[in-house]
């Protein structure tokens, strides 16, 4: 039996197109135009929503920084017997987005709340890398000093998952670069203005996509999916480049042969691994 029936004292958790209008669901539709009142991460942005479904409807702001206060009010008015629509500017409610404050109020004051489901930029990214999507870790945006996301990468390293994270288009230079630092090479599926015009999935690996990306202005909005950690890792997917050709120099090679011997460990060109390790600021630049 579907759930259809708009009900009074109902948080409904409204996921929103992420780029294509289309995919605003019939129920969506329904429930904006039903319900008394829309909790909106951006009012301005989701009057635009509102006015492509022909729908006009009270709204307050309901974003990180007054999610306590509005919260409150948003609760009482529920608690009231009203009926609110929670969106974000994009996608699903909570996920790397306002929501989760709000849903844990209403849980503690008995507060009914359901979910209308629809896009989901993570989901939509993983379905579509080719990567293993029946066990995943959602890790958001990696923020924090340079020092801070290293601990964090580093804490994933191991992860066996896949592994899905948000970037902000002038971070995917330098999220590649630490990524392929950290992890050693892998997969990884570049999603990038997912449901739009120009739509892209580049599925490479770490190495060949930080080297693209020294190259290519990052545009729009992007999702990386990356291969877990295999069981039979090699002896250098913990090492950064520098690291995997040091680890042959020592053993008594020369420098150039270090660098084939790297390439072919990491299944790349060896060009690759120069480019890699001209721009790695910690290798001692002497090639
Ligand atoms: N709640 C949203 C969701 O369900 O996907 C995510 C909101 S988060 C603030 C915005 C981030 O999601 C962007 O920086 C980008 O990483 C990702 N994203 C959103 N829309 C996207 C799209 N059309 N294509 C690729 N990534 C997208």
């Amino acid at each position: 039996m579907e759930k259809n029936k708009i009900e009074g004292g109902t948080l409904y958790l409204v996921a929103t197109p992420i780029g294509n209008l289309a995919d605003l669901s019939a129920r969506a539709i329904k429930v904006l135009n039903e319900v008394d009142f829309i909790a909106a991460e951006d009012t301005r942005v989701t009057a635009k929503l509102l006015s492509h479904i022909n729908a006009v409807k009270p709204m307050i702001s309901y974003h990180e920084h007054n999610a306590h206060e509005c919260g409150e009010i948003i609760a009482k008015r529920l608690s009231k017997g009203e009926s609110c629509a929670l969106v974000t500017d994009a996608g699903t409610p909570a996920i790397s987005d306002p929501g989760e404050d709000i849903v844990r109020l209403c849980a503690d004051r008995d507060i009914n709340v359901t979910s209308v489901p629809g896009p989901c930029a993570a989901i939509c990214a993983l379905t579509l890398s080719g990567l293993n999507s029946g066990r995943f870790v959602f890790e958001g945006f990696v923020d924090g000093t340079g020092t801070q996301r290293a601990e964090r990468l580093g804490l994933l390293k191991s992860e066996k998952r896949t592994l899905i994270f948000y970037a902000a288009p002038h971070k995917i230079q330098s999220t590649l670069k630490e990524l392929a630092e950290i992890f050693g090479n892998r997969k990884i599926a570049i999603c990038r203005e997912l449901t739009k015009l120009n739509e892209e999935i580049i599925r490479t690996d770490l190495l060949s996509a930080s080297v693209l990306y020294n190259d290519k202005k990052p545009r729009g909005e992007y999702v990386l999916v990356v291969e877990g950690s295999s069981d039979n890792d090699s002896f250098w997917s913990g090492m950064t480049i520098s690291e995997h050709t040091d680890f042959y120099i020592e053993a008594g090679m020369p420098k150039m042969d270090a660098v084939k011997a790297a390439a072919k460990d990491r299944g790349v060109a060896k060009n690759v691994i120069y480019k890699a390790l001209l721009k790695s600021k910690d290798h001692n630049g002497s090639l």
